[in-house]
């Protein structure tokens, strides 16, 4: 469980008002300078929870209404137009107003938080375990940002005017179908932008039951129906039609940097701020908790199979650690014991990859380079090449193609290095800036990685995935990032959505 100062998990799911460790309920709003206390997970561990997870995964979810389909581009322009004429009215709102109905949208959330897990397990491939804390994030993301936008409304930044940045399209991933587009467009909104969102062709049903409950907040108070416009259309010309409209102010993508550089070149002009992919590693140095740090490295290189920009996929062994034979042998064990399956059985661990292992993928999982050999030999379980056995591979090189390359699924690398020095120098050798770990209990050791490590989350003595709202804001730096970089889930998201004037410069 992630939310160590969370109160203790509501007996039942779904729909109970959850009180917080502040004492706060979601619906009501926090004062200036109260505590911020993120909604707790469900615990599979009580009777409840297992009670309740199977209840998940036999539970049948149909498509949500409110989506349009934009079969041409013709669509698409029409679709754009009626955002651009919901603009000025939203953007005039109260911003207090748009609180509420981020508040609002909170407890739809909650409320929807059975199918929203059951569309994850049964559409993205998620389990049970990695499907319930995306729910609190969705939740968290709802809450905090309607807290940024109550400060936009009592004016937070003196003499200072903001205005929203216009029409914003949100082109989401596939492996975050829920926080990862409820948070985007919960910005835009918040911020007073009219939003237009194109669900991962993988995943829309998640994205719809998702944005549902974001239209049930904006019904809530009265806000005009197009500033929210849910749009399936088909990749090629009427999808590229979507980011290049001239009518559209700014897209904000969640996706790899091949999709990042396609959009820049499809519209030079293209306002986009995007969070794209990561080659994370996580440096184990001799002064480490042995336990602890396999325990972090499993869950951060093989939660959802890999799937996560924030996945650890290089573990740096520092000097002796790097022959510590206990060490190898847990690492060993405990990834041989990860079970895998579908996300619709309950005792999986890890499930499938999804879509075919295909390109990078599939080479990482069945290609060994000069001087890499199998700890763990990944295993094709199906026919489909979907359900795969974790892999790790030791003997990474400096400057090899696994160093340096996004695989996004269920392989690991480890690599060994003389020292700290030369560990960070490796771990800083990569395009992208992420996330990075350590696991060390040597202050100067932590001192030294923080001060020197090149990613926008680092992490010591934790996992790496699973950024907590307010308290582990999330971006990259180097080509992790395009745009200015405000964190989501940070104090500057929302207000970097937007134009001040007479301000100071916002992050
Ligand atoms: N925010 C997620 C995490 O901290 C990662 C998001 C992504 O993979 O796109 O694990």
């Amino acid at each position: 469980p992630r939310r160590g100062t969370a109160a203790p998990v509501p007996p039942a799911r779904p729909g109970e008002a959850v009180a917080d460790a502040a004492g706060t309920d979601p619906a009501t709003p926090a004062r200036p300078g109260e505590a911020f206390a993120n909604v707790p997970d469900t615990d599979p561990a009580t009777p409840e929870g297992r009670r309740w997870a199977r209840e998940v995964v036999a539970r049948d979810v149909a498509p949500a209404p409110g989506a349009v389909v934009a079969g041409a581009a013709a669509d698409v322009d029409a679709l754009v137009e009626r955002a651009r004429g919901a603009a000025d009215a939203w953007a005039s709102t109260d911003p207090s107003v748009r609180a509420t109905a981020l508040r609002a949208v909170a407890r739809a959330l909650e409320e929807a938080r059975t199918d929203l897990v059951a569309v994850m397990v049964h559409e993205a491939g998620k389990t049970v375990a990695e499907a319930d804390p995306e729910v609190s994030e969705a939740v968290d993301f709802a809450r905090y940002y309607a807290e940024r936008a109550q400060e936009l409304a009592d004016g937070h930044v003196p003499g200072a005017r903001f205005r929203p940045r216009g029409v914003t399209v949100v082109t989401p991933p596939w492996n975050f179908p829920v926080a990862i587009p409820v948070g985007s467009v919960l910005a835009a909104l918040a911020a007073g932008s009219p939003v237009l969102v194109k669900p991962a062709p993988a995943t829309p049903l998640c994205a719809r039951v998702a944005m549902a409950a974001v239209r049930a907040g904006l019904d809530a108070v009265g806000a005009p129906a197009d500033v929210l416009t849910v749009v399936l259309c088909p990749e090629g010309d009427v999808g590229r039609r979507l980011v290049t409209h001239p009518a559209v102010a700014r897209v904000l993508l969640t996706g790899s940097i091949e999709t990042a550089r396609a959009f820049a070149s499809w519209r030079e002009d293209l306002d986009v701020l995007a969070e794209t992919s990561g080659k994370n590693a996580l440096v184990i140095t001799p002064s480490a908790d042995v336990d602890l740090a396999v325990a972090d490295l499993v869950r951060s290189a093989f939660g959802h199979a890999g799937q996560k920009c924030s996945a650890a996929s290089l573990a740096i062994l520092v000097g002796s650690a790097g022959t510590d034979e206990r060490l190898r042998h847990q690492l060993a064990d405990a990834v041989s014991s990860l079970r895998v399956g579908h996300g619709q059985d309950l005792g999986t661990v890890m499930g499938p990859v999804v879509e075919p292992a295909q390109g990078k993928l599939l080479r990482a999982l069945t290609t060994l380079d000069p001087g890499e050999e199998w700890l763990v030999a990944p295993r094709q379980v199906d026919t489909a090449g979907r359900l795969w056995t974790p892999g790790v591979k030791h003997g990474v090189a400096p400057g090899s193609w696994f160093h340096r390359t996004e695989c996004f699924g269920p392989v690991l690398g480890i690599m060994r290095a003389r020292d700290l020095e030369e560990a960070i120098a490796w771990q800083n050798a990569v395009a992208f800036g992420l996330t990075g770990g350590l696991h060390s209990l040597d202050e100067a050791e932590i001192a030294t990685w923080l001060e020197r490590v090149e990613v926008g989350n680092a992490y010591v003595n934790r996992h790496t995935t699973g950024a907590v709202v307010r308290r582990q804001p999330f971006g990259g730096w180097k080509a992790s990032v395009v745009g200015p970089g405000a964190k989501a889930g940070g104090p500057h998201y929302v207000a970097q959505l937007g134009d001040w004037s007479d301000a100071p410069d916002v992050p």
